[in-house]
């Protein structure tokens, strides 16, 4: 028997992948633990320069104590080998999400049979349904590291939700690289469907999508999370420009126009949320005004800012042209507009009721996924009711 940790960097992808690494060990009836095991996995990414050399750190820093560490995940893919130099007990999985947990099982061996049924040790559970991407956005490496889009079997998906709930898990999280090329053909299954049925498991409280693409915000979706009383008021929904020029550079396959034109009816209702690259190579400072502007006629509120970085093997690999203190410059004021945005909507909470899952000491998020603070008294994984009473840097105070 061995001992064994998992970490992950990244996305929710990364996160679900790392588990099914765990849940796999813990089956063979390897232990978990926190602190110094034989075996370490570090599932790793490759989304910016800074996410792989941070993955590489942890690699290095879990070889100083443990026997033996797996780097798996997009990092361990990458072309270019970025784990290369490590002492000799690191091993690089460079295998698809799908196959590394049999591998990684099989290289530390297993010693029977028992059966774990573990609990993420997060309150939410990400549930994948989806992994890859069959687009070619220009500054993207997830197809190059994760392969082209494949859907689980809705049963599969809908098992797995069911078993998360009996866990105890009030909030579950569809997850995916591109989660709206959803397709399960043989039984008839898109994300509509599937948002319906999820929703309509015995005992959930809660449904969320991880991030959908704008060109997969269709009616019959809007349609759906609209009619599913457990789907929560909270859209992810990447810009990454909003500058058309910009957008077309990046091969996004969308104009700012459709952006605005799809995120209309839902401005009012969701809570809307995005992620926006700064300083990609077409980006000049009216551009970059441009995507002040979209970002703020769309109604987005908390925007993740990534600094452009080339990657290795896509289209921009070699154009880097803006210096990285005017990508530093524009990251600092879209992120103050996003704050902004977001103190705009935490107010128009206070004096009124919500719910919110209590996910740390003291703080969770309510149903639209507005940051709570909640009292360290209240107990950690479950909703409790709430009545906004101010507003904070950090989010709304509960009475
Ligand atoms: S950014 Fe583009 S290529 Fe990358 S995962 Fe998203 S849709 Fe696919």
């Amino acid at each position: 028997m061995a001992t064994f940790s998992v970490r992950f960097l990244g996305c929710k992808v990364s996160h679900v992948d790392a588990h099914e690494v765990r849940e796999r060990l813990l089956a063979d009836g390897h232990t978990e633990c926190d602190g110094d095991a034989d075996v370490a996995v570090v599932n790793t990414c490759c989304v910016t320069h800074e996410a792989v050399s941070k993955s590489r750190k942890e690699a290095a820093r879990a070889a100083r104590t443990h026997r033996r560490v797996y780097v798996t995940g997009c990092g361990a893919n990458l072309a270019a080998d970025a784990f290369a130099g490590l002492p000799d007990n690191v091993v690089v999985v460079a295998r698809r999400a799908e196959e590394t947990p049999s591998f990684v099982a099989g290289d530390v061996g297993a010693i029977g049979c028992v059966r774990a049924d573990a609990r993420l040790d997060r309150v939410r559970a990400f549930v994948k349904v989806q992994d890859g991407c069959s687009f070619s956005c220009a500054f993207c490496v997830i197809p190059l590291v994760r392969g082209a889009s494949r859907s689980r079997a809705a049963t599969a998906v809908l098992d797995e939700i069911r078993r998360r709930v009996a866990q105890g898990h009030r909030e579950v999280v569809l997850t995916g690289i591109n989660l709206g090329c959803y397709r399960d053909r043989a039984a008839g299954y898109d994300l509509p469907r599937l948002v319906r049925e999820a929703g309509a498991t015995p005992g959930i409280e809660r449904l969320r999508l991880s991030s959908i693409e704008i060109n997969h915000v269709s009616d019959e979706l809007v349609a759906a999370l609209r009619d599913t009383p457990a789907v929560s008021r909270h859209l992810h929904v990447p810009l990454q420009s909003g500058d058309d020029g910009v957008l077309r550079a990046m091969g996004r396959r969308y104009t700012t126009a459709t952006y605005l034109r799809r995120l209309a009816p839902l401005q009012d209702e969701f809570n809307l949320t995005s992620d926006v690259i700064v300083g990609f190579p077409a980006e000049d400072e009216r551009a970059f005004a441009n995507t002040l502007r979209t970002a703020r006629d769309a109604g987005l509120t908390k925007i993740h800012v990534f600094p452009y970085s080339p990657r290795p093997g896509t289209a921009t690999a070699g154009d880097d042209a803006v210096p990285p203190q005017v990508k530093k410059e524009r990251g600092a004021r879209l992120r103050a507009a996003s704050h902004d945005a977001c103190l705009a909507r935490w107010r128009t909470k206070v004096g009124r009721d919500d719910v919110v899952l209590v996910d740390r000491p003291g703080r969770g998020y309510g149903d639209d996924y507005s940051p709570w603070l909640v009292g360290e008294n209240a107990p950690m994984g479950e909703l409790v009711p709430v009545r906004g009473a101010a507003v904070s840097e950090e989010g709304i105070l509960a009475a």
